[in-house]
């Protein structure tokens, strides 16, 4: 499996590529910005994006991906609970001192329990609300990594003051859908370095004591 990792935009937001050798499928995760990056990187390796998902509505994530959408006909899959905050990315846009970014139409809206298929390897959608209340991780067993959003950092967890932010339920939604997964799963953050399941879980200074 072909995985690229490219920070995107003025807050350097990891976009993930995805691509299947037999294929020449992918699947490009939070294309926030950087497009024709983006489309560099899967021209490079032959790849046809099959879908865009977003795992949260916040600018950094979604703003490139009308953009990537109109250039690669993939679909955008994006969790329900964040429309509201998509219907108001021009706000986000403003606090940003940003552009508003061309909008596009959610195709597929993804549930806790859904799974996308990219050649051999299944991506499983985990609903992880908190950070927003639309926010999903998605875990994928044949890789051994989990793509967390702004759920879970290395050392930190996502900000919970923002519009549809809360600190318990983030809290919980690691606890219950991300600490439970095996120690040695690499995460992906949304932001910033790498890290491990079992590293979070001995080290992360929001998640000691956690009931
Ligand atoms: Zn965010």
């Amino acid at each position: 499996m072909i995985h690229e990792i490219l920070p995107v935009g003025m807050l350097h937001c990891n976009c993930s590529i995805f691509g299947d050798e037999e294929s020449r499928e992918a699947i490009v995760i939070d294309p926030g910005d950087n497009i024709d990056q983006i489309l560099a990187i899967l021209a490079r390796h032959s790849l046809k994006a099959k879908a865009i998902v977003i795992t949260h509505a916040h600018i950094d994530h979604i703003g490139g991906a009308a953009k990537l959408k109109a250039a690669t006909s993939a679909p955008v899959y994006m969790n329900a609970n964040d429309r509201a905050l998509y219907d108001h990315i021009d706000m986000q846009a403003s606090w940003l001192g940003m552009e508003t970014p061309e909008r596009t139409s959610i195709d597929t809206e993804v549930r806790d329990g859904d799974a996308l298929a990219l050649g051999p390897a299944v991506f499983h959608v985990l609903h992880t609300p908190g950070h927003t209340q639309g926010s999903i991780s998605l875990w994928i067993p044949t890789e051994n990594k989990l793509i967390a959003g702004d759920t879970l950092f290395r050392d930190s967890i996502g900000r919970t003051d923002l519009p549809g932010g809360d600190g318990r339920q983030i809290l919980r939604s690691i606890r219950d859908k991300l600490l439970t997964l095996p120690e040695d799963v690499n995460v992906v953050p949304g932001h910033g370095a790498a890290t491990t399941i079992g590293r979070e879980k001995e080290r992360n200074p929001f998640l000691q004591g956690l009931p």
